[in-house]
């Protein structure tokens, strides 16, 4: 998230931000809606019980990109590492490209990823035709 927007969430008065933290208990019933929420510390799995009525989740910030471990280059937190090869997305594997949030040094916004899949295309077509022109005829 852009710096100057968690200052700007933290600066307020009624906000209070919990980080390093999953839910583990949400308390309330239909009629009175959210009345708690129980938080569970990711590093020594604590366990924190706060009364609130309103809650937003922040989530989507770490790639889900243990799949693809071994497979091709990833930085320290698991982005997908581009431009290595002959290919500005293509990953240090050949004919495998990465866009879009999971990329290393992407920007994580939605016209910069649909920017990246319109970008890859083109690159695919390229690594397409310059294969078919290597094979014998
Ligand atoms: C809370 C939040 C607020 C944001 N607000 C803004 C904003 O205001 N403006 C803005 O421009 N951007 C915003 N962003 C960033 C924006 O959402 C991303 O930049 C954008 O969605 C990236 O698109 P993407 O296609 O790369 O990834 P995603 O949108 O994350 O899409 C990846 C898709 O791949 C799927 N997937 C993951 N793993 C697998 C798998 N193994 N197999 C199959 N499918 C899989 C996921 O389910 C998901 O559907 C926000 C992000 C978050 C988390």
């Amino acid at each position: 998230m852009s710096r100057y927007l968690i200052d700007r969430i933290d600066a307020l008065p009624n906000v209070e931000v919990h980080v390093g933290v999953e839910v583990a208990a949400l308390e309330g019933d239909r009629e009175s809606g959210l009345s708690a929420a129980v938080f569970r510390n990711f590093r020594d799995g604590a366990m924190q019980r706060c009364a609130l009525r309103h809650m937003f989740l922040f989530i989507g910030a770490e790639p889900n990109s243990d799949w693809a471990r071994g497979c091709v280059a990833a930085d320290s937190k698991g982005f997908i590492v581009t431009g290595g090869g002959a290919l500005p997305l293509e990953t240090s594997r050949a004919g495998v490209f990465a866009i879009g949030d999971v990329r290393a040094g992407s920007t994580k916004r939605v016209a910069a990823a649909v920017g990246e899949g319109a970008a890859v295309v083109a690159q695919i077509h390229s690594m397409l035709s310059e294969r078919a022109a290597k094979e014998p005829k």
